[in-house]
């Protein structure tokens, strides 16, 4: 999709990463019997996952493929789930997971950064679509909370110190492994929440378009995965839309917390704070392609060029790398594993006590 120059279409998802997934099969009026599941959407492969199949559903007309292949790979998710053969489903429920994440989490996060595309009114659009249809969280509490808050004032105490991310009353097991599956339940019912504090227009468009995107998931799941009951297309919605949600949340803590504090009148030049309370995980296939290399492995590329594209921060961070350590500052990286068992092992001193604070001598 979209990033290639002179195109025109104001939107840049890609990523370099695994090849898009074959193409759906064109579906046949009259499929030849034989054994092995197919990904076409037919008449013949119709079924559920986790509840009754609808009835009629077999007299459906056959849906078309979709030209476009990032559409073909979530139309391929939606098909999958009618399928009887436990690998296809599987394979459907991560497919449709994977692009959940997509949509959600580095769609939204470069929508609220602006990074998709210089026009300001498709930026406005997109920002929309991302956070407000597919997240169902609030644009403006997005903006407010991660682009002015999280990184104008990042690991400083009481402003962008990700102290929403703090739960002291869970223990650790509860926290890592638990806590996470709220996540796209608790989204929409804090959005809500803070509807009180907005104006009116704001309220009634963000409840339309969190209402629309949830109602469109669960509309896909009966009309198209074939689900014959709101329970099991509902049970789905929350399946797909929980499946990276400890990833998500782990790497939210693993990157800031733990490193550098700064209070709000002693708080260092950005390049300091950026290059001492941000931290970068390696390339991991899969999460930067659901997440984005700004979250994953180009995080403080991100926090010192926030407007850049996803790919434009992995092109710089070679000479974000060099330019840090020839002035010797830090340029914080560590692994996914290594920070979850630090996290384990210093959950309270992370997690539940309040962070000391650093003073750079000379510095601020
Ligand atoms: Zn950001």
């Amino acid at each position: 999709m979209g990033g290639t120059p002179g195109m025109g279409f104001p939107l840049d998802l890609s990523w370099p990463g695994p090849a898009p997934p074959p193409p759906v099969a064109a579906p046949h009026p009259h499929p030849a019997p034989g054994p092995g599941p197919t990904l076409a959407w037919s008449p013949a492969v119709g079924t559920r996952v986790f509840g009754p199949r609808s009835p009629g559903a077999g007299e459906r007309p056959c849906l078309p493929p979709l030209p476009l292949s990032p559409l073909s790979f979530l139309y391929t998710g939606f098909l999958s789930l009618r399928s009887e053969n436990v690998l296809v489903l599987a394979l459907g429920i991560i497919i449709l997971g994977v692009c959940h994440y997509t949509l959600t989490v580095k769609g939204s996060h470069l929508a609220t950064h602006g990074a998709l595309t210089e026009s300001k009114r498709w930026s406005r659009i997109w920002e929309l679509f991302f956070v407000e249809v597919c997240s169902s969280f609030s644009a403006e509490y997005g903006k407010y909370g991660h682009v002015k808050m999280h990184h104008g004032y990042t690991n400083v105490l009481g402003l962008g110190d990700s102290s929403t991310w703090r739960l002291p009353c869970l223990n650790r097991y509860v926290y890592m492994f638990l806590a996470p599956l709220l996540i796209p339940v608790l989204t929409p019912l804090v959005a809500v929440e803070r509807l009180r504090k907005v104006e009116l227009r704001s309220a009634v468009r963000t409840l339309g378009l969190i209402s629309l995107g949830l109602y469109a998931h669960y509309w896909l799941l009966l009309n198209v995965s074939g689900f014959g009951s709101p329970g099991s297309a509902l049970l789905c919605m929350f399946t797909t839309r929980s499946l990276l949600a400890h990833p998500y949340l782990h790497i939210n803590i693993f990157q800031h917390i733990g490193l550098p504090m700064f209070s709000r009148d002693k708080k260092p030049q950005r390049i300091h704070m950026m290059s001492l309370g941000v931290l970068n995980l390696p390339r991991l296939p899969v999460l930067e392609w659901a997440f984005g290399h700004s979250i994953v492995s180009c995080h403080v590329e991100h926090h010192l060029f926030p407007r850049l594209s996803d790919n434009m921060c992995l092109k710089v961070k070679p000479v974000v790398s060099r330019f840090l350590q020839e002035k010797r500052l830090p340029y914080n990286e560590d692994s996914y594993l290594a920070r979850f068992r630090l996290f384990l092992s210093r959950y309270e001193e992370f997690m539940v006590q309040t962070p000391p604070i650093t003073e750079l001598v000379g510095l601020q």
